[in-house]
């Protein structure tokens, strides 16, 4: 597997559907910074850590995400972009943010789904597996902020 897959951007707007209604907002990184994955991994739901930058009760702070790759539509479903659901409670949006994340393993692949409930369940047990794989030893260091001196 090509993990740690490191990857960074200013937070973009998206289609504004379905985020936050379901609960969870995702995060979208620019179109360009995603080719480290994109050239490697197929779509699907990923786990890993992130952290976002400028915001200043937040400084150093790392946690827990799910990440979806997914075609876009925007794009005609050509192109692959990545949504980082950050498992934490945000005061505020931080559109425009510099956001920085590793990805560290494969969930499951992209679903279609026939009803909410059957995506926010999913999305639920995403977390879940998250969280139980991100407790693993090997994976601690990632959870420890890499630039901890690096507060502008
Ligand atoms: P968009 O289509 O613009 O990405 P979303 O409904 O997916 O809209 O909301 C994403 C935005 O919500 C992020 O860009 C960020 O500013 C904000 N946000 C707040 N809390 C979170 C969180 N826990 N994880 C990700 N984004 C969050
Ligand atoms: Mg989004």
């Amino acid at each position: 597997a090509p993990f740690p897959i490191f990857l960074s951007g200013a937070v973009q707007r998206g289609l504004g559907r379905g985020g936050k209604d379901l609960g969870c907002p995702t995060a979208n990184l620019p179109d360009e910074s995603i080719t480290p994955m994109s050239s490697v991994c197929k779509p699907g739901v990923y786990f890993g850590y992130a952290q976002v930058y400028g915001l200043s009760d937040e400084e150093g702070k790392v946690h827990p995400m799910v990440m979806s790759l997914g075609w876009n539509p925007f794009y005609k479903n050509e192109r692959l972009t990545a949504e980082i659901h950050i498992m934490h409670n945000f005061k505020a949006d931080f559109y425009g943010q510099d956001m920085q994340a590793v990805v560290l393993g494969y969930i499951r692949p992209e679903l279609d789904y026939t009803s909410r409930e059957a995506l926010v369940e999913d999305i639920n047990t995403d977390k879940r597996v998250a969280l139980r794989s991100l407790s693993r030893e090997a994976y601690k260091k990632f959870g420890v902020d890499p630039n901890p001196s690096d507060d502008t």
